[in-house]
């Protein structure tokens, strides 16, 4: 069985309180978003007169200084820095929930110096995309997923609870206002990042949850992650980027500044990221999920990669629709390639060291939506550079297949349920 961090936790019904987890968002969503929380029987608290988030309140206020959209190759782009003409915001306040959310002009916050997501971490963010489609349309991929993860690692830093539909639809409602000029019909397999984050920011040095939060989405330009030769990782053998009982499979701010320093220092020795050991078990690799495909001793190939119920690594939204895909369309044979079992469990470096000497692996790649789906040629481990087979020039067979898989989900060549299309609004 496969626990999944973004199922939504009615989905197993509230009865399921040994999952600390589900049920402290469960509890989270009847004190804070009283809506979701009667819709799915949940008992609710007497403060919840407060004011749900709601997306059909949303109030429109467009740019009158539109910017410039930068042509392909603009070395704006690689900056990470540009954003399109409008952003959506919302604020929540202790004993009173959150306000109407404004889609307006992209602009600079305002924060108090004392503001709680500047001294104790309490942010929150999500990673998606958008894309335009080869048939013209524009897509959003699972959005779903990404709104529930988010209410997950909120709720782990003590920041407000929300319906994730509303948030979906104020993602969505971003989309339709700025993707007709910034993720143009004449660029189609283009796409843009998506930014949902949320910040506490109330004006307050204590260490406690705030009484202020503020949520905000931006679309912003992003660099080609991709590596042509494939990524080269560097096994982790001194630091650790999550442990149990820690917060490894929340996407919180407080997961990646402390991982700077290892990345730079495995920049400087020609490594692209850095793949996550604990106690020699692999998790992830950067802000990545890994895969692995080989052969066990006895022969069997496996599509392997590290399990969630430890909630040591991030339920990546690209890591559950790619066991999906692998389950639906590689355990028989049908894809033209070898039939693999999948197999979500631990497995150590030493077990894909071993693996290595043995000529066993197949190949090996990253999952997520900022990397997609890039294979890796090497693996730095205990001062040796393992090589990966990648037996097309660019790729190994599996990860090729996943990709245009997604990718035809993603732009539209297959009609998918995970392809949600977003009407693009003309007028505010
Ligand atoms: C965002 C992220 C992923 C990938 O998740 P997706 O939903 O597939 O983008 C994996 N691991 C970490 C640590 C992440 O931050």
């Amino acid at each position: 069985m496969a626990p999944s961090a973004i199922t939504p936790p009615h989905a197993h019904g509230v009865q399921q309180t040994t999952e600390l987890t589900a049920e402290a968002v469960a509890q989270k969503i009847a004190q804070t978003a009283p809506g979701i929380a009667k819709a799915n029987g949940l008992q609710t608290t007497p403060e919840t007169t407060l004011a749900p988030l709601d997306a059909s309140k949303l109030v429109f206020t467009r740019t009158k200084t539109p910017m410039t959209v930068p042509e392909p190759g603009d070395p704006i782009i690689a900056t990470a820095s540009q954003c399109t003409d409008h952003m959506v915001t919302a604020v929540w306040k202790a004993g009173v929930g959150w306000a109407a959310p404004e889609l307006r002009p992209y602009g600079n916050l305002s924060l108090a110096p004392t503001a709680s997501c500047l001294h104790y971490a309490t942010e929150c963010f999500e990673g998606m995309k958008m894309y335009r489609g080869w048939d013209g349309k524009l897509r959003l991929f699972r959005p779903d997923c990404n709104a529930r993860r988010m209410l997950i690692s909120s709720t782990r830093i003590s920041l407000p609870g929300f319906d994730p539909k509303e948030v979906e639809k104020l993602i969505m409602a971003l989309v339709s206002v700025d993707g007709e000029k910034w993720l143009p019909k004449s660029r189609p397999g283009t796409q843009l990042y998506l930014r949902p984050t949320m910040i506490g920011s109330a004006g307050a040095l204590g260490v406690s949850a705030p009484k202020e939060a503020t949520f905000f989405v931006i679309a912003t330009f992003m660099p080609k992650l991709e590596q042509p030769k494939g990524l080269r990782l560097l096994a982790s053998t001194d630091g650790i980027r999550a442990w149990p009982g820690g917060f490894g499979y929340a996407k919180v701010g407080a997961n990646y500044g402390p991982t700077l320093m290892a990345t730079r220092a495995a920049a400087e020795r020609g490594y692209h990221q850095i793949l996550w050991l604990l106690d020699g078990q692999v998790t992830e690799a950067g802000a990545s999920n890994l895969f692995v495909v080989w052969r066990t001793k006895e022969g069997k190939a496996q599509v392997i990669t590290a399990p969630l119920d430890d909630k040591i690594i991030l339920d990546g939204v690209t890591r559950r629709s790619i066991l999906q895909l692998a389950r639906e369309r590689l355990t028989d044979g049908s894809s033209g390639l070898e039939a693999v079992e999948i197999v979500e469990r631990k497995f150590s470096m030493d077990e894909v060291h071993e693996a290595v000497k043995e000529g066993r692996v197949i190949e090996a790649f990253a999952a997520g939506t900022a990397f997609f789906v890039s294979p890796v040629s090497c693996i730095g481990y205990r001062e040796e550079d393992l090589t990966i087979p990648m037996t097309r020039e660019d790729s190994g067979e599996y990860a090729h297949l996943i990709k245009t898989w997604l990718m035809n989900i993603m732009y539209g060549k297959e009609n998918h349920e995970w392809g949600v299309v977003v009407e693009e609004k003309q007028e505010l």
